[in-house]
């Protein structure tokens, strides 16, 4: 059953076990390092970003997301740990959703990978909540005082990804195009998608 993970712990044995690997020169921090960027920026993100692009250009699987997150998802082979139970908010003229782990640090690996630094700082954890709008501010977000701003606590069960609203101007390009403008933030929502040049 999937819990809050105990942050401490974990971290406290992986930072041993790399000093270790390091002294004994079987492991360089350095490739490390690099592994751990590509998982965080390139590989998991993209993952989340072709369940966002299949969505904008098929409207039975949107439905399918909205409805049924887990199973939508795992139509397209992203699954297991830390995205079992997954629910997809849209982000609308209406509504502009975002999401947090308050307690730690939960987020939904298949679709995003590993999150980022600033997603398990205590800062981002505490503001989110009192100042969603001050937040996202300093990602270089506004939205308008007509759109309802939802912050998302992660619970113990469910892993939340945010379905971010189709930019203007991209009515020609094909899903892997549209895959491409999609970013790690938009789908965490404190990120929103440009308009195409
Ligand atoms: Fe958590």
């Amino acid at each position: 059953m999937p819990t809050h993970a105990k942050e401490a712990d974990p971290a406290l044995r992986v930072k041993v076990l790399e000093s270790i690997l390091t002294e004994k020169g079987l492991i360089d921090p350095k490739a490390l390092d690099a592994l751990v960027d590509t998982f965080e920026h390139k590989i998991g993100p993209r993952n989340g970003a072709r369940v966002v692009a299949k969505a904008w250009v098929d409207p039975a699987y949107r439905q399918r997301l909205l409805t049924d997150g887990t199973a939508a998802i795992k139509e397209l082979g992203y699954s297991g740990l830390q995205g079992e139970d997954m629910v997809v908010l849209e982000n609308t003229d209406e509504v502009h959703n975002m999401v947090v782990c308050t307690l730690c640090s939960c987020y939904p690996w298949p679709t995003l990978g590993l999150p980022p630094v600033w997603y398990k700082s205590a800062p981002y954890r505490a503001r989110v909540v009192a100042d969603p709008r001050g937040v996202l501010a300093e990602f270089g977000v506004t939205i308008p005082e007509t759109t309802e701003v939802r912050v998302w606590d992660t619970t113990a069960e469910l892993r939340y990804l945010v379905l971010p609203k189709r930019p203007e101007g991209t009515d020609g390009l094909s899903e892997e195009q549209l895959a491409a403008l999609v970013t790690r933030d938009s789908m965490i929502g404190v990120g929103v998608l440009a308009a195409a040049a």
